[in-house]
């Protein structure tokens, strides 16, 4: 096929990874048209609510997606959901086969909206226990986690499982002034119920050490460096006495750790540690409320080899329990497969919670029955491709989400000029998008919001933000935003 041949791409999420692929795609085919489907009416993804409020830099990515969406070759349809039921009424679901049949090609990248569970008693059982995920949704204003209404009032311990970048995102906006945050695009609820929080400890449980973790030395600085508020140290016996000899990222980190911070705890009103080699066992109820979380019980672990970034845990007999009536779990997000996935024949790896693919983005064919034996050789499926958080698991930055964006946008477009099959409607060149995809779902697509009208909730969203002194204020409920629309 010619560069130049019409091409038309659906793009399934609007985060760091739909944009980047589109991006990528549409400077290699001139011709190229993306429609992006995305389930709520604004865009951005965790860019807008995930990254931590107290990190607008972080959000400059936006900029480029806004360049890309001004394209004339791009459509935003916002406020659609594609094939599971929308996040609130307002919101409009279309079913993935009716995609299928209007592209020559469609791009997964809708991220991870799941968390994964420890499975503990307890755990669904108690109140006071909160997914990561959700609370992070809910400081940054996700129309999905408005009604969490985290109770920060009732202890002034707080237990965060998990050691990654995300729970320390969740511990800094516990530990932060408020009136930091004040200044942020925080949801204007959580800034509240902030103001109200008697936490003052937070404890950072790991099942490993710190030569184990997870976390980037960026966030660990700026808990750091956070005013009032002190780090208990590491035991220094789960790290090499002689720093010199680990790799540079490692030292620096380790460096970072044992410095800890210029206070103790005995002279500040608030502190964090980082718990090493405790596995969750159970959540207990509260002496006085029982219905409430009032601790979390761990097993003490032992590393293998506690120097080996890699080494193994096991569980000892020792238990030992961390009392906090608020508990947070924090150990990833989850994607998960949209229905009509099997029916399309695309596979998703349920245990890892990724879209089959080749590794570079191809979605792998789901194998099928033979009769005799089930098929070994999976093969890519024609045009359908994944990008992000759902192709490659929950773990990765905005910068690594685009390098590896470019690797799936590279792969279609070598895909379509090397004449590979696309899908069905591809063969002559008849495929038609977006106004037909309008025209099978009928009225539903008067509740499309289109760019210029993200736009004008964005512009709403600033004008109420400095009201407030702030650069913007969310809306958190998807009437509000839709009522925002002139
Ligand atoms: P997402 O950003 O999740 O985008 C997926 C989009 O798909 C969403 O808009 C979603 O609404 C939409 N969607 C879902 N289902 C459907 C559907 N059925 N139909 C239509 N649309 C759908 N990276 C940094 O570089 N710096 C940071 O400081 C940073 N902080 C982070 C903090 C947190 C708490 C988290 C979780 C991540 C952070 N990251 C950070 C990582 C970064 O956000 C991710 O690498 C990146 O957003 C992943 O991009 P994605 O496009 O795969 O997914």
């Amino acid at each position: 096929r010619h560069a130049d041949a019409p091409f038309r791409l659906a793009v399934v999420g609007s985060g760091p990874a739909g944009f980047y692929t589109a991006y990528r795609v549409m400077s290699k085919l001139p011709q190229a048209r993306v429609d992006m489907y995305e389930a709520l009416p604004v865009p951005f993804g965790l860019v807008r609510h995930g990254v931590a409020p107290d990190h607008p830099e972080v959000k400059n990515c936006q900029e480029k997606f806004d360049e890309v969406a001004t394209s004339p070759n791009f459509t935003f349809v916002g406020n659609v959901s594609i094939g599971l039921p929308g996040h609130q009424s307002e919101h409009c679901t279309i079913p993935l086969k009716v995609l299928t049949s209007h592209y020559d090609s469609i791009l997964f990248a809708y991220g991870a909206s799941e968390d994964k569970k420890l499975h503990i008693p307890g755990e669904s059982s108690l109140n006071g226990i909160y997914s990561a995920r959700q609370f992070v949704g809910w400081y940054n204003g996700h129309p999905d986690c408005t009604e969490l209404a985290p109770d920060l009032s009732r202890s002034e311990e707080a237990v965060i499982i998990g050691q990654g970048n995300v729970a320390l995102d969740v511990a800094r906006i516990l530990l932060e002034d408020v009136d930091v945050l004040r200044k942020t695009d925080i949801s204007e609820t959580a800034l509240a119920q902030l103001a109200q929080s008697r936490v003052k400890r937070v404890h950072v449980v790991g099942r490993r050490g710190p030569m184990q973790a997870a976390f980037t030395i960026k966030e660990v600085r700026e808990l750091m460096k956070l005013s009032d508020v002190s780090f208990h140290g590491v035991d220094n016996s789960l790290m090499p006495e002689a720093l010199d000899t680990l790799p540079r990222a490692a030292k620096r980190l380790m460096e970072v750790l044992r410095k800890g911070t210029p206070t103790n705890p005995s002279n500040t009103p608030k502190s964090w540690s980082l718990d090493s080699c405790l596995s969750p066992k159970a959540f207990v109820g509260s002496k006085l409320n029982p219905s409430h979380v009032g601790g979390t019980e761990f097993y003490v672990t032992k590393l293998e080899d506690p120097f080996n970034p890699r080494s193994s845990v096991s569980l000892t007999e020792e238990t030992m329990t961390l009392p906090s009536d608020i508990a947070f779990r924090s150990v990833g997000y989850k994607s998960v497969a949209l229905p009509g996935f099997a029916e399309a024949g695309i596979h998703f790896d349920e245990k890892r919670g990724v879209i089959k693919n080749d590794g570079v983005g191809r979605a792998i064919q789901l194998p099928t029955d033979t009769g005799n034996s089930i098929e070994t050789q999976p093969s890519a499926l024609p045009g359908v491709y994944c990008a992000g958080w759902v192709k490659n698991g929950p773990t990765g930055v905005i910068a690594s989400t685009m390098r590896d964006a470019f690797i799936t946008g590279d792969a279609v477009v070598q895909d379509w000029l090397s004449g590979a099959p696309f899908l069905g409607s591809s063969a002559n060149g008849t495929a038609e998008g977006w106004a037909a995809v309008s025209a099978d779902v009928g009225a539903l697509s008067k509740q499309v919001v289109t760019w210029d009208q993200w736009r004008q909730i964005d512009q709403a969203e600033r004008e109420r933000g400095s009201e407030k002194g702030k650069e913007r204020d969310k809306f958190t409920d998807v009437g509000d935003m839709l009522n925002s629309i002139t």
